[in-house]
């Protein structure tokens, strides 16, 4: 099934970490909920790429769980087996002032400030803004986000919601069954962390050019810790869980993906010709269209485009490995042929291979040159085919 997924997004350069709940610890006991999480700051919903002017209300329904305030911080707790990952960017009072962060500049602070237990390679670039701390401990990670010296040093730094939660998607949830309901009712396998999140998905549907969100029976839910259970229970039955995709995001302004026309920071390129205008005022149709990505004859924002295949792919190992959208992509080699020439059957099999001649000995004083010619050369024939065979009688 497809399903559309109008969650607001944060405007940033890549994409943000699956949606923050507003999570806390009172009233709730158990190893697994030690940890505290952030509330999602609110921004605009998600535009739809073929109409920027429409912003379409939601109706979607979210269930979080009620025990986490608003305002609280990610933490590791001690069931969570690492890698303790901590983000770290540079407080910046507008954000489209364009400040970066190096990883071997913020490693010379660390190390200046005496912060102990990283691992050895853990000071990555995971954003222009955004670099990515791996310490060796839950403990250390924990400790480091409060540290009064990042906001003396204007540095801000949390712990990314990806690394101590886990997205499931669930099929089959009755579309009169509240996410309050599902949530409180749903028995989880031992190991399993809480549920402090259900939103329900819902479809997108267009009649005589409205646009409306239809509920779906698919639910994503948000689990506490480290571990995705393969199902859960709700009402005697059991509920397969896999793993969510987060749907790709790209700039209706640009093309680009991983952020929104509200945060793009690039020239305008149009998605119909990739030329530098905004594509709504562009004439060109698909026919004649020219992808800003790979060249093709379809519009950048086709779902054919070999690059939004590879954003797709990007989405799936982000989930898979619970990583950065930058580290995602560089497992993936970029688009930067024409499709059609991607398309083309590899023919290195019948390339000209050009090797060099091997060195030869010197010829020593005592060569007959006319006696090794006669030795090696090939007989002359005395068949009109060439053959240097004589048959017998001839
Ligand atoms: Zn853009
Ligand atoms: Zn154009
Ligand atoms: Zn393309």
């Amino acid at each position: 099934m497809e399903c559309e997924d109008p969650e607001p997004r944060a405007p940033d350069k890549v994409p943000p970490d699956p949606p923050y709940p507003n999570t806390g610890t009172s009233g709730v006991s158990g190893a697994n909920l030690k940890r505290r999480c952030v509330e999602e700051p609110q921004t605009p919903a998600k535009k739809n790429i073929s109409n920027p002017d429409l912003t379409v209300p939601s109706i979607q329904t979210v269930y979080t769980h009620p025990s986490f305030v608003i305002g609280a911080i990610n933490t590791y707790s001690e069931n969570d087996k690492g890698p303790y990952i901590v983000h770290v960017s540079r407080i910046s009072p507008d954000p489209a002032a364009g400040t970066s962060i190096r990883p071997i500049k913020f490693g010379q602070f660390l190390s200046n400030h005496k912060f102990q237990n990283i691992h050895r390679e853990g000071v990555k670039r995971v954003g222009r803004n955004k670099i990515s701390v791996q310490f060796t401990s839950a403990e250390d990670a924990n400790n480091f986000i409060t540290s009064p010296v990042l906001a003396l040093c204007k540095y801000t730094a949390s712990i990314p919601t990806f690394s101590v939660t886990r997205m499931g998607l669930v099929r089959q949830v009755p579309t009169d069954l509240s996410m309050e309901e599902f949530a409180t009712n749903a028995l989880l396998p031992p190991g399993c962390g809480n549920i402090i999140k259900a939103r329900r998905l819902s479809r997108k549907n267009v009649e005589d050019g409205k646009v409306s969100w239809v509920p779906t029976q698919s639910v994503v839910v948000t689990f506490l810790g480290q571990s995705l259970p393969s199902k859960i229970f709700l009402y005697y039955t059991s509920l397969p869980v896999e793993l969510y995709n987060f749907p790709t995001t790209q700039c209706y302004a640009c093309c680009r993906y991983g952020h929104t026309k509200a945060a793009c920071r690039s020239k305008p390129r149009c998605f119909r010709c990739s030329k530098e205008h905004l594509g709504d005022s562009c004439e060109v149709t698909e026919s004649g269209a020219s992808c800003a990505h790979c060249l093709g004859r379809h519009f950048a924002t086709n779902r054919s485009c070999p690059e939004q295949e590879r954003q797709r792919s990007i989405k799936v190992v982000m989930a898979q490995q619970s990583i950065s959208y930058v580290e995602a992509c560089a497992q993936f080699p970029t688009v930067s042929r024409p499709y059609s020439e991607i398309a083309q059957p590899n023919h290195s099999s019948v390339r000209t291979i050009y090797t060099t001649p091997r060195p030869r000995a010197p010829l020593g004083k005592s060569y007959d040159k006319v006696a090794h010619r006669d030795l090696v050369s090939t007989p002359v024939s005395s068949m009109p085919n060439g053959c240097a065979i004589i048959e017998p009688g001839t």
